[in-house]
């Protein structure tokens, strides 16, 4: 199976890379200019990497003739970072929507299948937080289902949303032109993916905020307090990098079954708020560290505001309905969030904690 790989050096891409690459039958032709997740396969006579964001005017030629000639495009290239959505609108709107645009142009003007990584985030929030205390209670008023629930986002001034509305006006420029044209698609909403590799560490590999697992292991790593934004009342469900990659396998595998669907990857068995999450982590750090300080690291309560800036509006909870990818793909999760904290951890660990080279 010939594969372009939009964004294949990102935390998704490398993993993909990982496993897709593992096995004989996969030709890739990746695009990214940031190579250092993917190093190990940079020698791989089955992958060839072009040091460009696919969408620059000079990479756009190439990135025809490789839509043209392969079996299915997978996009992965986006600006995916909360830290971003309020403070650098103009450049989440312009990645995740404008700059996507030309790509799905191309794989409906050759008929591609175009598996295109969206988020959970376009469903925004859900209807039970817009309802007296208790709804949550009834799942029918939160929980996310890709065919039947609405999509709601906050006020414009709110700008955490331009990432979830981009993301879903390239979800549905995408389906209009299946319903239009016919071009194939798969669209994949991903739910708290967690590994190796996930984020950066600030001060160390990078800077800013990056996403809360490396938010909270930057904080243990240098001994400053985790911060809780709002308190840390919003839930999440984690899965497993590795679950969620095979799940993507799974797609490519089945395209009878998987094309022209909507999936939503996740795994509702490891839902935490983050305040619990923070507590799970400090744990977690305590045993692969062997320092039973780490118990009681310092967690400390900030605002949205502090945090993040204006602007910033929180998903409130976010359980996924998860039948469709077991009816169609035979994919179900089964990694204990405990799993998916010590190994990610610890390989964050190795990663941080190793002696510098000479
Ligand atoms: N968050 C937090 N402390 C941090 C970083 C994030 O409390 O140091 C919260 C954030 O407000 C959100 C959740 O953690 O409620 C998950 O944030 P993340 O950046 O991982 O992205 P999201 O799941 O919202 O896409």
């Amino acid at each position: 199976m010939r594969v372009v790989i939009l964004g294949c050096g990102g935390f998704v891409g490398s993993h993909l890379l990982d496993n897709l690459l593992r096995d004989e039958s996969y030709l890739i032709e990746g695009w990214d200019p940031e190579d250092r997740k993917i190093r190990q396969h940079l020698d791989n006579p089955r992958f060839t990497l072009h040091r460009s964001i696919a969408n620059a005017p000079e990479a756009l030629v190439e990135v025809e003739r490789a839509i043209r000639e392969c079996d299915v495009v997978v996009n992965l290239a986006a600006i995916c970072n909360p830290a971003d959505y309020n403070t650098r609108p103009l450049s989440v709107i312009r990645a995740n929507l404008f700059e996507v645009y030309p790509i799905v142009e191309l794989c409906a003007k050759y008929k591609r299948w175009l598996v295109s990584f969206s988020t959970s985030e376009t469903y925004g929030r859900t209807i039970a937080s817009y309802l007296p205390a208790g709804t949550y209670d009834d799942p029918e008023l939160y929980e996310l289902r890709e065919d039947e629930t609405p999509l709601i986002m906050g006020p414009i001034r709110n700008q955490r949303w331009t990432y979830a509305c981009a993301k879903q006006m390239t979800e549905r420029l995408i389906y209009a032109h299946h319903d239009e044209e016919g071009l194939p698609f798969t669209i994949i909403r991903p739910l708290n993916f967690f590994g190796p590799r996930m984020d950066y560490i600030p001060t160390r590999d990078g800077d800013g905020v990056p996403r809360v697992l490396a938010c909270f292991m930057a904080a243990l790593l240098s001994g400053e307090p985790m911060q809780l934004v709002d308190g840390g009342q919003a839930r999440r469900t984690i899965v497993s990098i590795y679950e969620a990659v095979d799940a993507i396998r799974r797609v490519l595998e089945r395209p009878e079954t998987s094309q022209n669907q909507i999936f939503n990857i996740g795994n509702p068995n490891n839902e935490v708020t983050i305040a619990e999450l923070a507590d799970a982590m400090r744990r977690t750090y305590a045993r692969i560290t062997g320092d039973a300080r780490y118990n009681d690291h310092p967690i400390v309560v900030t605002t949205a505001d502090a945090f993040y800036g204006a602007g910033y509006e929180d998903c409130d909870r976010r359980m996924p309905d998860i039948s469709k990818a077991e009816r169609l793909l035979g994919w179900v999760p089964r990694m204990s969030l405990a799993e998916v904290l010590y190994g990610t951890m610890q390989s964050y660990h190795d990663t941080y904690t190793a002696p510098k080279a000479a």
